[in-house]
C-alpha cells in the first residue's frame, strides 16, 4: 500500500517529488539526490553505484543495470525494465543527460524491491521529501521470507486450483471484457482502404466478437461491452469492467490524417493509460476520445475532484500491470501483422480511465494504409488479430497467476 500511495503522490501534479533518496545497507548510509528536469523522479546511476554495489552499461539506447545478482534492461526512452524474464513498467522513462544515465525512481522504490526479492526495502517518508531504501542484511533477509515446512508440496494459486487448462495452462477461472470502438452514430474513422462502405465500427466489432470466441476457445469468461451496432458512453465501457474481470480490450483501427505521408504509415500499436507524450500519441487519443461529441445523457462516472482522486489512485494502482499487459499483447500481434510493429504507446483515452482494472486499447492497424486495410477487412486478417490478442492476453494472465501462487504464501501469515 504504501507503494500505491507513493505512486499517487509523485504523478499527482503538485506534491513534490523526493529531493533525495537514502541508501542505508549495514555497510552505512548515502544520501543521493533526486532530480526531477524531465517531469519524473530520476536518480544518476552513477551515484547509486557506490553503495548499492550497482553497475551501469550504455549500449546504443540500452541500459543494463547489475543488482545483487539480477540484470536489469532498459530501453532509453521507454517505460518499462525488464529483469528475469519479467516486463515492469515504469512511471518515467530512463534518460541519459551530461553524460550520466538517470533511472526513474520508480524502478529503486517499487521494482527492486520486488525484482531482488527480500533484499531491499522501500520506506516512502512520510513528508514526501525523502524515502530510504533498506539493504536488509541477510540473516534478516532469510526470515522475511516465510517460514519453510517440512513439506515439500508445491506452491498453489489461492483459489480453489484445478489442473491446468490443456489448451492455455490456466489453473484459474477468469473474465475479459472486450470493447469494440465506437458503434451507433460513431462511425470511428472512415476506413479509406475498406471495401464496399465498411467503417471502424465495423471492423472493430467484428475482431471484438472474433475475440470473445478465442478466448471462450480457451476457457476465459469474455464480455462485449457492445455486440451490435450500438454507441456506449465511454466513460461507461470501463466500468463494465469490475468484480469478475481480470482486464479490459479496447479494440480501433488507426487512421492518418489527410497528407504525404498518410498512406505509407501502417503497422499494430496497443496502449495503456497515462498522459500523451508525442504529437502521434496525442493525434490518437484525441480521435478515440471525439466520440464523447456523440453522447447526451448522463453517464455513471465519478465525477467532481474526489472522483478525480478515485480514478487517480486506481489508473496507478493498474498502470504497472497495464503496461505488461500491453507489452505481451503488442509482442503477440506484431508477429502476425503485415503492417509492422509500432511497439506500445502511453496516451490518456478516456475509454481507459473508467477501468477498475488493468486496461488496454490496441490500434489493429491503419484504414489510412493499402495493406493494413485489406488486411483488418479480410476475414482470415480479423481471425489472425483476434487470435494473437487472445494469446498475449492468455501470456499475461499466466504471469497473473504466477504472481498471486508466489505471493499466496504471505497472505496467510
Ligand atoms: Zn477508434
Amino acid at each position: 500500500m504504501s507503494v500505491l500511495l507513493w505512486l499517487v503522490l509523485v504523478t499527482a501534479p503538485r506534491a513534490p517529488a523526493p529531493q533525495a533518496v537514502v541508501i542505508a545497507t549495514p555497510r552505512g548510509e548515502t544520501s543521493v539526490p533526486v532530480t526531477t528536469e524531465r517531469g519524473t523522479a530520476a536518480v544518476a546511476a552513477p551515484r547509486l553505484g557506490p553503495p548499492l554495489g550497482l553497475t551501469v552499461a550504455l549500449d546504443g539506447s540500452r541500459v543494463t543495470v547489475g543488482l545483487s545478482g539480477v540484470v536489469f534492461v532498459f530501453q532509453l526512452g521507454a517505460p518499462f525494465v525488464r529483469a528475469g524474464g519479467v516486463v515492469y513498467g515504469l512511471v518515467g522513462e530512463p534518460y541519459v543527460a551530461r553524460d550520466t544515465v538517470f533511472l526513474p525512481l520508480h524502478w529503486l522504490a517499487d521494482c527492486v524491491p520486488r525484482a531482488v526479492g527480500g533484499r531491499y526495502r522501500w520506506e516512502p517518508a512520510p513528508g514526501g521529501d525523502t524515502g530510504r531504501l533498506v539493504e536488509l542484511p541477510i540473516a534478516s533477509a532469510v526470515t522475511a521470507t516465510p517460514p519453510s515446512t517440512p513439506s515439500t508440496a508445491p506452491v498453489l494459486p489461492p483459489s480453489p486450483a484445478s489442473a491446468p487448462n490443456p489448451i492455455t495452462g490456466l489453473r484459474l477461472r477468469h473474465g475479459v471484457v472486450i470493447d469494440p470502438g465506437h458503434g451507433g452514430v460513431d462511425p470511428g474513422n472512415p476506413g479509406r482502404y475498406f471495401p464496399s462502405g465498411l467503417v471502424e465500427k465495423d471492423i472493430t466489432l467484428a475482431i471484438g466478437r472474433l475475440l470473445r470466441a478465442e478466448l471462450t476457445r480457451r476457457a476465459i469468461v469474455a464480455t462485449l461491452t457492445r455486440s451490435t451496432d450500438t454507441l456506449i458512453d465511454l466513460t461507461d465501457r470501463g466500468a463494465l469492467c469490475k468484480a469478475a474481470c481480470d482486464l479490459f480490450v479496447s479494440i480501433h483501427v488507426n487512421a492518418m490524417p489527410d497528407g504525404r505521408r498518410a498512406d505509407r504509415v501502417s503497422g499494430v500499436e496497443t496502449y495503456f493509460l497515462s498522459d500523451a507524450k508525442t504529437e502521434d500519441q496525442q493525434r490518437v487519443a484525441q480521435m478515440e476520445n471525439e466520440a464523447i461529441s456523440f453522447e447526451t445523457g448522463t453517464s455513471s462516472a465519478a465525477t467532481g475532484p474526489l472522483g478525480f482522486i478515485l480514478r487517480d489512485l486506481q489508473v496507478n494502482e493498474y498502470l504497472r500491470e497495464s503496461a505488461q499487459l500491453a507489452q505481451l499483447v503488442q509482442d503477440s500481434a506484431a508477429r502476425i501483422h503485415p503492417g509492422g510493429d509500432r511497439g506500445v504507446q502511453q496516451a490518456g483515452f478516456t475509454v481507459l480511465t473508467t477501468a477498475r482494472r488493468p486496461a488496454i486499447l490496441v490500434e489493429t492497424g491503419f484504414a489510412t494504409n493499402r495493406t493494413d486495410g485489406a488486411f483488418l477487412a479480410s476475414s482470415l486478417g480479423q481471425h489472425k488479430i483476434a487470435s494473437a490478442i487472445a494469446d498475449g492476453i492468455v501470456a499475461y494472465l499466466l504471469e497473473l497467476e504466477r504472481k498471486r501462487a508466489v505471493a499466496a504464501p504471505a497472505r496467510g501469515r
